[in-house]
């Protein structure tokens, strides 16, 4: 592989538009909604546990305004084995 396309789409906030995760960890998991094996940075998502609807799960915040962005399940590829499923109602896209 000779130049590497760097060609980036990133996922905000919609809240209040924080960088949250960028194609570069995207994946298809086949669920119809975006899906991410790792967030952009360290720190940039909080993981609660939510246990309605009697389900041990795994929500996703974000760090700044505590907005609702998903769930992480531990089946995702490696090399984070996660799977951020994240709700695209919740993200803004921009297009690099
Ligand atoms: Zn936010």
């Amino acid at each position: 592989m000779g130049s590497e396309m760097c060609i980036r789409d990133r996922y905000m906030c919609k809240c209040c538009d924080s960088e949250l995760f960028d194609s570069d960890t995207k994946f298809d998991a086949g669920c119809g909604w975006p899906s991410f094996y790792a967030p952009l940075e360290n720190g940039a998502v909080i993981n609660r546990e939510d246990n309605t609807l009697g389900m041990r799960r795994i929500e996703v915040l974000c760090a700044k305004c505590d907005a609702h962005l998903g769930h992480v399940f531990p089946d995702g590829p490696e090399p984070t084995g996660l799977r951020y499923c994240m709700n695209s109602a919740s993200l803004n896209l921009e297009l690099s």
